[in-house]
């Protein structure tokens, strides 16, 4: 089966070069799911656009009656932070406009109409709510959009752009990583506990709360929310909606083992999920697969307490106990002393989850995360 190829104009530069996005489209048995897969929203992050490759050759090696549905791949989401440099290192993680973090500029405005539309389709069926909810966000983004000669802000048009390729979606998977170096893991929502296992990853954090800004969130809060207020009606609806944001190792690099874990578990999920046939997935470990669903309150980032030079990094993964040692920071201790090592400590037990790229840092700069699990949780 081959792709579906749309090139989508995003802006003209000053050089009069254009900016585009380009996805990749398969479509299958009409009845099934949509997904929408997308790689590269952070400018260094760069791991799921090979992740995405691998799955573009996999989909192109099956026949259209294997794929139920329709998967859409959209890798360098976005370039302008994909281009960003300082020296060799990619930044990417702002918009240079505004400020911006790329992946918290998602969402539309909180829906004073929705009480008023949950009352009028109480008596609905699922299938008529769902289509004409998903109207009335449409209209909700294109609203947010202007269209006459006062233009729009690029952070704006770029967000709504992204947003209207998914909004019809039935799952979104959005691939990202560390900005620094971390261990391969997702972010999933509640009621997707089950799935989260076919990623076949072992660490999930779990945001309970979604606040609606990211990628991931701003596609599935509206209909959380929606299923909410038909539930203070005494109405029971499950749109079986799904979002997952994959978080694939290192930022500016591609690491090999990452991008195993991504193909691998994406095909499994999919599999799962009944929207690809195929005879080598889902593995039979699926349904037996553990996967640690941590809240991400236990997520602890450690800042630098002084200035200087971090001399001993732990490794990811390294199991780290309550108040032994965390890291060695070497202060340059200019006052008439001795540069002067001094060690940090752990304050809560569990193990490396991400460690800073830069082993110079101010006070105040980040240096690493711990994933607190307690004493008993084996990395
Ligand atoms: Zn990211």
């Amino acid at each position: 089966m081959e792709a579906k190829i749309k090139t989508i104009p995003l802006a003209r530069l000053s050089s009069g070069d254009d900016l585009t996005l380009q996805v990749y489209q398969f479509f299958g048995n009409p009845s099934g799911k949509k997904v929408y897969i997308q790689a590269n929203l952070h400018g260094a992050e760069i791991v799921g656009n090979v992740v995405i490759r691998q799955l573009m050759s996999w989909l192109q090696s099956l026949d259209r009656g294997q794929l139920w549905g329709e998967v859409w791949l959209l890798p360098a989401c976005n370039p302008l932070g994909m281009n960003q440099r300082s020296h060799f290192f990619s930044s990417g993680r702002y918009n240079p406009y505004d400020g911006k973090d790329w992946n918290r500029i998602f969402g539309v405005e909180e829906d004073g109409e929705r009480a008023t539309f949950a009352q009028k389709y109480l008596n609905s069926s699922q299938d008529t709510i769902y289509h004409a909810y998903l109207d009335h966000l449409k209209s909700q983004l294109n609203n947010a959009q202007s269209f006459q000669t006062s233009g729009t802000s690029y952070g704006v048009k770029y967000g709504n752009l992204l947003q209207s390729l998914c909004l019809d979606a039935d799952i979104v998977i959005d691939l990202h990583s560390s900005s620094n170096e971390g261990i391969n893991y997702l972010f999933t929502f509640p009621k997707q506990d089950e799935s989260a296992k076919a990623f076949l990853l072992d660490v999930g954090l779990v945001v309970q709360q979604p606040g609606g800004y990211t990628f991931d969130e701003a596609f599935l809060k509206p209909w959380l929310s929606l299923e909410e207020t038909f539930a203070q009606l005494g109405r029971s609806l499950n749109f079986n909606l799904e979002s997952w944001t994959l978080e694939l190792g290192g930022g500016m690099t591609a690491n090999p083992q990452s991008v195993e874990k991504g193909v691998t578990g994406i095909k499994n999920y999919l599999a799962q999920k009944g929207v690809v046939n195929v005879s080598d997935f889902p593995l039979p470990e699926t349904k037996d697969h553990h996967i640690y669903l941590a809240d991400k309150s236990q997520l602890k980032k450690y800042y630098a307490t002084t200035g200087g030079i971090i001399e001993t990094y732990p490794p990811l993964r390294t199991p780290v106990k309550a108040g032994a040692s965390l890291y060695q920071i070497l202060e340059m201790n200019k006052k008439e002393h001795s540069p002067q090592l001094m060690t940090v400590t752990a304050e809560e037990s569990g193990f490396i989850f991400d460690v800073g790229k830069n082993q110079a840092v101010n006070e105040g700069e980040y240096v690493l995360s711990v994933l607190e699990t307690g004493d008993n949780y084996d990395a």
